[in-house]
């Protein structure tokens, strides 16, 4: 006989949420969402999820609850606060917090739900809007190992790579490591192409060779040809990639470590933030590259 499929409370129904929390719902978890805008959950309520009126519901009426909301105090409320996961807990309850958060702050919450028989694990993802509805997002996760594995067809419900990195907060340690590739990756792509603007190159046709060689990246591919269009809608925001640098910079200095290169392209993206840019999206850091550099890379629409 089939198992039964695990009841999943989902809190947190933004960009990331909302479509991770329709995958589970369309591969037939049982589901009960709250959010704390109530108008989001409509879609949700729509697709057959139950709805739920504080956090702490959503615990006691849940096997597994998923959070998906912004950033460490975010976490620390919806979990911790007065209404919130902790206090609906039962014994055997998962917690699985797939937000971007300091992965301290994420193991202080582990050994507060561990103090109530509550397993918690942190897993992270990357893979945009687009691997949320597609499906296909990479998911690092940190926390019981077996936790984990009794998890892992809800993971698959979500992403395409999926990996245990290790104890409570690896999962995070995890993203923070991704965050700073990617954010020097793209002031990497700012760069090469401010340079082929200012010597006169069809940014096009750069794009195009060195996207097929050792340069070619993620970054490259699909913000590059957003700058040289000037098309700044948010896939990712700047808002969100700098709460994300401030998480990275935040834990190197616990472990006293520099990293000369996350704290520039930091500074850039806020001078993108002080244009009153920081709700576009992160191919935005052009704008500042441009600042610099006294010139705009190209002369297309806004
Ligand atoms: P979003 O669209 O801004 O959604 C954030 C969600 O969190 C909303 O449902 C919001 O509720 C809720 N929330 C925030 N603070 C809260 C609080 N204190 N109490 C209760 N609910 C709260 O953000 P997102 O893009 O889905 O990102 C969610 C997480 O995924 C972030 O940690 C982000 O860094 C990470 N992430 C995002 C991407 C991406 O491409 N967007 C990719 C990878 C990882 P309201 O509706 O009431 O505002």
């Amino acid at each position: 006989m089939a198992e039964r499929k695990k009841r999943i409370g989902f809190i947190g129904l933004g960009v990331m949420g909302r479509p991770m929390a329709l995958n589970l719902l369309k591969a037939g978890y049982p589901m009960v969402v709250w959010n704390r805008t109530r108008s989001k959950m409509k879609p949700l309520l729509e697709a057959g999820a139950e709805g739920a009126d504080s956090p702490r519901e959503v615990a006691e009426k849940s096997d597994v609850v998923i959070t998906m909301v912004t950033d460490s105090p975010d976490v620390e409320e919806v979990i911790l606060g007065p209404n919130g996961v902790i206090h609906g807990a039962h014994p055997g309850l998962i917690v699985i917090d797939m937000s971007t958060i300091s992965p301290t702050v994420t193991r202080r919450i582990a050994q507060k739900l561990a103090e109530k028989g509550v397993k918690m694990l942190d897993a992270p993802v990357s893979g945009g809007d687009i691997g949320a509805k597609k499906g296909t997002l990479s998911i690092m996760v940190g926390g019981p190992k077996e936790t984990f594995e009794e998890c892992l067809p809800i993971f698959k419900v979500l992403g395409k790579k999926i990996t245990y990195m290790g104890p409570s907060g690896m999962g995070q340690t995890t993203k923070l490591c991704n965050q700073v590739i990617c954010a020097l990756n793209i002031q990497a792509v700012c760069e090469g192409l401010m340079l082929g603007a200012a010597a006169g190159l069809d940014l096009k046709k750069l794009l195009e060779v060195v996207t097929a060689g050792a340069a070619g990246s993620w970054m490259l591919s699909n913000l590059g040809p957003k700058m040289i269009e000037r098309d700044f809608r948010p896939g990712f925001k700047i808002s969100h990639q700098q709460k994300d640098l401030r998480l990275v910079l935040s834990f190197a200095s616990e472990l006293k470590l520099p990293l000369p290169g996350t704290a520039l392209v930091q500074q850039m993206f806020r001078s993108v933030e002080a244009e009153g840019l920081g709700d576009k999206g992160t191919q935005a850091a052009i704008v500042a590259m441009e600042k610099i550099a006294g010139r705009r890379l190209t002369e297309e629409k806004q």
